[in-house]
């Protein structure tokens, strides 16, 4: 029975017109890459092209280095004034806040309050008074929402957001439901550390590698997946090393410093939103406190690589060993 059901799918596989596709691309900082079978050339261009647009219009809605982005607009304005946001910033916002509340603030967008001083690539960062004095405006409850007029507004006159601990996975859920509404049932779709996979890569699972923190050469596992998604934060994709510390792009919001827990943190769960703001929470959270977290959610799985280099996995996991 079990041959009869391999051979049927060898035979549907191999014998339909179906082709694969993909395609890579610079979007948000990062590469970005989309990957999918399709049994029309026509389509698979078009698909192509609607992937990439859709990244390129969050990152011009997202980015915090565009003056035109909307996210932009509320950072000039929100304090002064109530600004009326479109529909996805505002369920983004509101998405924000809730990992602010369940992560008991380690998630936490206003940590650009801060974070918008530090400048990995020309290795600068915020003086100590600096970082002191605008360190107590890291508090997403100076985010304040109104559903009815879809507008945020900041309490705080030194408030600043910026959504790059979620945005990537949003925008890899975006472009997943765009395959699927053009009927697409195998693609991979990646933006830096988010990535989605739907079906299978030709007869067999998708296998996602996750580098080791300190070579970039090397996989220290490479996981076969399923309709996951997959995120990971990592001390290593941007920073800089001074006097032998490492400053790099997770921060901290209670320090307003670089969080030094752990080295690297993947999550895994149903979709991109969520696996990238937990990666990035969990990497704040640290070791003890992140796993405890993760171990009482149903469908979410994490693996950390602590300060050592030792891989610490999350209890569904060692159970499925
Ligand atoms: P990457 O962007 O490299 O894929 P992450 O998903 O971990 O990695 O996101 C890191 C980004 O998250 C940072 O570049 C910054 O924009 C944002 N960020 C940093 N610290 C926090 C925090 N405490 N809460 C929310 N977002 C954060
Ligand atoms: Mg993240």
């Amino acid at each position: 029975m079990k041959l009869f059901v391999c051979i049927t799918v060898l035979f549907f596989t191999y014998s339909s017109d179906a082709d694969w596709y993909e395609h890579s691309f610079d979007v948000m900082g990062t590469r970005a890459k989309v990957e999918f079978e399709s049994d029309s050339k026509k389509l698979a261009a078009m698909l192509v092209k609607r992937v990439e647009d859709e990244m390129n219009r969050i990152d011009q809605l997202m980015s915090p280095f565009k003056e035109t982005s909307e996210l932009s607009k509320i950072n000039t304005m929100a304090f002064s004034q109530p600004v009326e946001i479109s529909r996805e910033m505002f369920s983004l916002l509101e998405k924000s806040l809730e990992y602010s509340r369940f992560t008991s603030g380690a998630f936490d967008i206003t940590f650009s309050s801060v974070g918008y001083l530090y400048d990995y690539r020309q290795h600068r960062m915020p003086s100590n008074s600096d970082k002191t004095r605008l360190k107590e405006s890291i508090n997403y409850r100076s985010i304040s929402l109104n559903a009815n007029q879809s507008s945020v507004r900041f309490l705080d006159k030194n408030t600043r957001i910026d959504l790059g601990g979620i945005a990537k996975g949003h925008a890899v859920d975006q472009c997943i439901g765009i395959l699927l509404n053009h009927g697409i049932k195998n693609a991979f779709v990646n933006a830096g550390g988010d990535s989605r996979v739907i079906g299978k890569k030709q007869d067999r699972l998708w296998y996602i590698g996750i580098r080791h923190p300190r070579d970039e050469d090397k996989l220290i596992v490479n996981l076969p997946l399923e309709e996951v998604s997959i995120s990971t934060s990592g001390d290593y994709e941007r920073f800089f090393i001074k006097d032998n510390v490492r400053y790099h792009h997770i921060i901290d919001p209670k320090t307003g410093d670089s969080a030094r827990h752990t080295q690297s943190v993947t999550i895994l769960a149903s979709n991109s939103v969520d696996a990238d703001a937990l990666s990035t929470s969990i990497f704040v959270m640290g070791v003890e406190d992140g796993m405890k977290l993760v171990n009482q959610m149903t469908s979410v799985s994490a693996i950390i690589i602590d300060q050592q280099g030792k891989m610490i996995i999350s209890n569904d996991l060692t159970n499925a060993k």
